[in-house]
């Protein structure tokens, strides 16, 4: 007999990107940064001393805090440091959204877009808490705020979550209609914006934070992690800001010490040389315009992208599924999602340019061969 819940029973697992282990090959399916950690972020590491390895570390990681808070123009109270922006996700679910029985059929449970990060729904199914999803439009803009908000709010959710730059589209919404939106919600619902792909935005929505003295926006809680802007997938930090009360909320159902002394070492080091990180950023963004450019002079549709990654649809040749599996026996790793409105496109990962030259040559030479 399954000792596991019946809704751990039923759970599909989140799907990673592979992490191949060849050394010869160009990964491009993780949005993983290309470029590595700043030279400041090793030295931390390499820093640390023994006694604060000996000791637990600080509970709430005060000095990242304060650091993050600097850096937004925030206070420290509005700021949660977690073992990456998914331990965030996965609070949220656990605080905000009625589980199972209790929220009775289809209440108190998750909002979210379609498609939008597939880890929403599988942490929605661990906390046995409904998912409504609504359907984004054409150009992966969101629906009307109003419209949205109340088509979650009908449906009884708590929580709200909008990843902006949307994955895996790469469109970013104004931080205006994110306002209305959470307006809308104000009473009912949190509305958790995940802008784990920031940095390679032009805006980000943290003046909904800083408004009227830390907000009449009570119900706004924003994801950050240092995985793609900052080089530290592999680290495993993120942090949330938000109002005083979210972030209380959130901290009474934190692990005790949830993040770790290295890796709070490390996130400081990290968010206390933007400048260094940022020139991994443009270097991104440059190269994102130039893979756009060359991907549809192939005869790719390509959505346009504040992220460091493109979802591209190939309009002649083979089709996406295809491409996907070929470019893998030529060690060229890209993603490809078998969902609705997905399927006949990829995900690439902006890397470095000599990586993205290897896609292209490959891409060519797949062209070229279905040809003969
Ligand atoms: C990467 C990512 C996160 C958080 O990732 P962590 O590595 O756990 O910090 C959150 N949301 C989206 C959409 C992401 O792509």
């Amino acid at each position: 007999m399954p000792y596991e819940r019946p809704n751990i029973q039923r759970l599909t697992a989140y799907t990673p990107g592979e992490q191949p282990t060849a050394t010869r090959l160009v990964k491009l399916n993780t949005n993983e940064n290309p470029y590595p950690p700043c030279d400041a972020v090793m030295e931390a590491i390499r820093s640390v001393a023994a006694e604060s390895l000996r000791r637990y570390p600080p509970p709430t990681a005060p000095k990242f805090r304060q650091a993050a808070a600097k850096l937004h123009g925030l206070e420290p109270d509005q700021v949660l440091a977690t073992n990456g922006g998914d331990e965030l996700l996965r609070m949220a679910v656990s605080v905000f959204c009625l589980p199972g029985e209790m929220g009775g059929a289809s209440r108190g449970g998750l909002g979210e877009t379609y498609p939008t990060y597939s880890l929403y729904d599988v942490l929605a199914d661990i906390h046995d808490t409904p998912a409504i999803k609504v359907p984004l439009n054409e150009d992966w803009s969101l629906p009307d705020p109003r419209k949205f908000a109340q088509a979650v709010i009908d449906a009884g959710c708590r929580l709200v979550m909008v990843v902006n730059p949307h994955a895996p589209s790469g469109r970013l919404e104004p931080p205006e209609v994110l306002r209305e939106l959470a307006a809308a919600l104000k009473g009912h619902a949190v509305l958790l914006i995940d802008e784990a792909y920031v940095n390679f935005a032009k805006r980000d929505a943290v003046e909904l934070l800083r408004e009227s003295t830390r907000g009449e926006l009570d119900n706004v809680l924003i994801l950050r992690t240092l995985s793609k802007g900052y080089s530290l997938a592999g680290l495993r930090f993120g942090y949330g800001l938000g109002h005083p009360s979210l972030i209380a909320a959130l901290d009474k159902a934190r692990d005790s010490y949830n993040t770790d002394a290295l890796a709070q070492a490390a996130a400081l080091a990290a968010i206390q040389n933007t400048d260094e990180a940022r020139k991994t950023w443009d270097k991104v963004i440059e190269q994102r315009a130039w893979l756009t450019d060359q991907l549809r002079q192939r005869g790719f549709t390509v959505a346009p992208s504040e992220s460091n990654f493109v979802l591209a649809q190939p309009t002649q040749g083979p089709g996406a599924k295809d491409l996907y599996q070929s470019l893998a026996s030529l060690g060229v790793f890209v993603r490809y999602f078998d969902h609705d409105r997905l399927r006949d496109k990829l995900r690439i990962t902006i890397g470095t340019p000599e990586q993205n030259t290897i896609l292209l040559q490959e891409l060519d030479r797949i062209a070229g061969s279905k040809k003969e």
